[in-house]
């Protein structure tokens, strides 16, 4: 007999979880098809979406034989490859396609791995329409936390993101209010240790070689600039009711350790294990349950000492500006993520330095008039202003 009650597993179901992969043929969605393929048994792909990527969406919708699709980008309507969907796939084109998947009846769980901000309105659709909601979208919950969370019922948001993930496993039979601080833990990217001087002169290329986690390109620069884990600050704000400032950073360059949850008795507890992104995606999948590992074990015998340190919001810029836009809240995330998603386009682009995107975030949170947080329309009209904002500031810079 365990000390513990039983949680009501999954597998007493009488079918498979029903899947909707949103963002399919990005790093996420393609590590998520790689879990649904894993455990076939357990899971079941009904629909998919993608952006542009059209042949990506249709491989996956052959090999998992979907009955919808949806892509977001509408200028691919006459894309030949969409010929060879299976038969009887229905598909459909523009944005607001992708939210109606997360709303079929025939849908059980919606990962949402769409990139940035235009994964919101999916999110809120899914915990309306009262769906499991998988939400690997951390740009969704800063922008739209305060319209998300009331929805978000016990056991039906579970975050995808790795760190958010370790948190949410520690507090697993806890409760929120015995929380003293959560401790999110960074790799402190691939330019830890440089000064302000050395910044100025990196480039993309530098910032794709990260140290540790399989990753898109958008990520991988926020990770660079530290602006990722100002995002996450803000998520975990969210995600578990605590300040702004109760969420700490703390550098931990093995990766082994996902994040802690320190208690209010001193107790801390941490998740770790393989730094593969799949494993907190099936976490969200199996949740409460276990499966079977998708990636190699740890030797714990063999591994090097793990490491602490603090984050250097000196020298990484954007770390402080994100807790800055988190503790003042209402539209100020909003427009500090639009911000970031312009200059972080830019960066890659060649189009400006590493040390500009922290200026540019700086310049539009510093212009922008912050009010509660009201609907997804204010949002989108926040959004837009700020992006239109940045580029007017890119556009001076290079003057
Ligand atoms: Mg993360």
């Amino acid at each position: 007999m365990s000390i513990f009650e039983d949680t009501a597993p999954k597998s007493s179901r009488p079918r498979p979880l029903r899947v909707a992969v949103l963002g399919c043929s990005g790093s996420i969605g393609t590590q998520t098809l790689d879990v649904c393929r894993q455990h076939a048994d357990k899971v079941q792909v009904v629909a998919l979406s993608a952006n542009t990527s059209t042949d990506k969406l249709v491989a996956a919708a052959r090999e998992f034989g979907v009955g919808h699709v949806a892509v977001a980008d509408d200028s691919r309507v006459h894309d030949p490859i969409l010929d060879e969907l299976p038969h009887g796939c229905q598909t459909a084109f523009g944005p607001d396609a992708v939210v109606e998947l997360a709303q079929l009846p025939e849908v059980d769980c919606v990962v949402c791995a769409v990139v940035g901000a235009a994964g919101i309105s999916a999110g809120y659709a899914a915990l309306k329409a009262q769906k499991v909601l998988a939400y690997a979208n951390k740009e969704s919950i800063v922008v739209g936390g305060d319209l998300l969370m009331p929805l978000a019922r016990p056991g039906r948001l579970i975050p995808v993101d790795s760190e958010h993930s370790a948190i949410f496993q520690c507090l697993v039979g806890e409760r929120t209010s015995d929380i003293h601080c959560l401790w999110l833990t960074c790799s402190g990217g691939p330019f830890y240790g440089r000064t302000r001087e050395e910044l100025a002169h990196v480039t993309a290329a530098d910032a794709l070689a990260h140290p540790t986690w399989s990753m898109g390109s958008k990520i991988t620069i926020d990770s660079a600039t530290l602006m990722n884990k100002g995002l996450e600050v803000i998520e975990a704000h969210h995600l578990f009711e605590v300040p702004i400032d109760s969420v700490r950073v703390l550098v931990q360059r093995q990766s082994r350790i996902h994040s802690m949850v320190e208690f209010a008795d001193g107790v801390v507890k941490a998740q770790l294990g393989p730094s593969d992104m799949r494993i907190p995606i099936q976490y969200a999948l199996s949740y409460p349950e276990r499966w079977d590992t998708p990636s190699p074990r740890v030797d714990w015998c063999q591994e090097a000492p793990v490491t602490f340190g603090e984050a250097d919001q000196q020298t990484f810029g954007c770390l402080a500006l994100a807790r800055e836009a988190g503790r003042t809240g209402g539209t100020l995330p909003c427009a500090m993520n639009a911000a970031n998603e312009v200059a972080n386009a830019a960066f890659r682009a060649g189009e400006c330095g590493f040390l500009d995107i922290e200026h540019v975030v700086r310049e539009v949170m510093d212009h922008t008039k912050v009010e509660p947080v009201q609907s997804l329309r204010q949002l989108a009209d926040v959004d837009a202003q700020a992006r239109s904002q940045a580029r007017s500031v890119l556009s001076g810079m290079s003057r």
